[in-house]
């Protein structure tokens, strides 16, 4: 009788948790930020360690609890840009390369592409907010696929347009180009300014960090464009501002609504400093986004707010070479030469790369992606879902999850469907 009641509670049990580990409603979380170091291998990751402080060093990132990895190949190809990566991270599906969130046609009946729910549209449909940070133009690939649906990643004229009829609250990055007319000093082909319409609509644009201190809450979407293009490099001391300092003014507000909110923060010039084998370059930004790990492990409470870092792919294959005492690879020194170990050896570069027009192997233009599988790091409510191997499209389905949210989209489900029987 024990015995069957045991087996019956057992079932029971199993059943419950099999529920749960659809819907994950057993840890909910408020809020989700998820970091993406764009081009952010671990080589990447290390070599930002490094030049932070040696091989003793401690990053912020090291106080995430749960690890592991994401395959991130695409729908057509077994290297993926930023658009497919960014596709499958804000909405759980893979896509083509160059696609920002829409589906992959060959993958649909009709082959037509179509719109993909994202997990801006989940958490805004809760009535969470909304919030795209970033280092890179707004209308780049990676935010570009958490707000806007076009089929091909250069058409940025377009994605600018989308930010008028979006649902995000904030956005915080560069980019003012695309919003402008020419004759504003724009690269627009037409003759709109989608600043003045962003305003007469009744949101904020602003063109500096600072005057976002004078907000003290969301009521009206705000899009604060800091720059042109991108946000300069930190190694330059170009940055019109830190992303440590976007963050933190994100979080402030966004912190404001009971309901919680959804923040994308993008590392993004990592992989612009890749493409062009600037290592210093690269790991200023590293170090960069690190610090802004650090302020969002500060400003949040890790029972309700579930962090995630991941990378969309690694650029250019970084490696660090080599033997000799830490001394020599702490710092800035590390951009100098291995310890020769034998008579005959010559000493090499520290930091090399395997593509790019600087110290690499195959001489490009600009660097190649490549298909290694890149890390994932979790910490807060479910934060132990994200460990394991798993295709970069599940870190969105499980955050969705873990904010107690689920995609329903067709689109979205025909996708999901389509990649689970090719892994048949
Ligand atoms: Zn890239």
């Amino acid at each position: 009788m024990r015995y069957k009641m045991m087996i019956s509670l057992g079932l029971i049990s199993l059943f419950t948790s099999c529920q749960l580990g659809r819907s994950h409603k057993a840890v909910v979380a408020k809020n989700a930020i998820l970091f993406v170091g764009d081009g952010m291998g671990i080589a990447q990751m290390t070599s930002g360690r490094l030049y932070a402080g040696g091989s003793f060093h401690q990053m912020n990132y090291e106080q995430f609890k749960y690890t592991g990895f994401s395959k991130t190949y695409s729908s057509d190809n077994y290297t993926t840009d930023s658009a497919a990566g960014a596709t499958a991270l804000a909405a759980g599906v893979k896509s083509y390369n160059g696609a920002i969130s829409m589906t992959d046609p060959k993958w649909e009946s009709d082959h037509k592409s179509k719109k993909l729910q994202t997990l801006s549209d989940l958490a805004k449909s809760s009535g969470k907010s909304v919030g795209i940070i970033t280092t890179t133009r707004i209308t780049h690939a990676t935010p570009a696929c958490f707000y806007a649906h076009v089929l091909n990643r250069n058409s940025e004229s377009e994605i600018a347009e989308q930010v008028l009829k979006s649902n995000v609250d904030l956005w915080i990055g560069g980019g003012r180009e695309f919003f402008l007319p020419k004759k504003r000093g724009g690269k627009r082909p037409d003759e709109r300014n989608i600043l003045d319409e962003m305003t007469s609509k009744g949101n904020v644009v602003l063109d500096n960090i600072k005057d976002l201190k004078k907000y003290g809450n969301l009521d009206k979407p705000i899009l604060a464009l800091l720059a042109d293009s991108h946000v300069g490099y930190y190694q330059e001391g170009k940055a019109e501002s830190s992303l440590d300092q976007m963050v933190k003014e994100a979080v402030r507000l966004l912190s404001k609504n009971p309901n919680g909110f959804f923040l994308l923060v993008e590392g993004g010039r990592v992989d612009h400093a890749s493409h062009i084998n600037q290592e210093e370059k690269m790991m200023a930004e590293m170090v960069e986004l690190d610090k802004a790990i650090g302020s969002v492990f500060r400003l949040t409470d890790s029972d309700e707010t579930l962090v995630v870092l991941t990378a969309d792919h690694e650029t250019a294959g970084l490696a660090i070479n080599g033997y000799g005492p830490h001394s020599i690879a702490k710092g800035k020194r590390i951009l100098g030469k291995t310890i020769a170990r034998h008579p005959k050896e010559k000493t090499r570069p520290i930091i090399t790369w395997s593509t790019g027009p600087g110290r690499s192997l195959y001489e490009m233009h600009s660097a190649a992606h490549t298909a290694v599988d890149v890390p994932i790091a979790a910490k807060g409510p479910g934060a132990e879902n994200f460990s394991g191997w798993m295709d970069n499209t599940e870190i969105a389905i499980r955050i969705a999850r873990n904010l107690g949210l689920e995609f329903v989209e067709s689109t979205n489900l025909r996708s999901m469907r389509y990649l689970n029987n090719l892994k048949k």
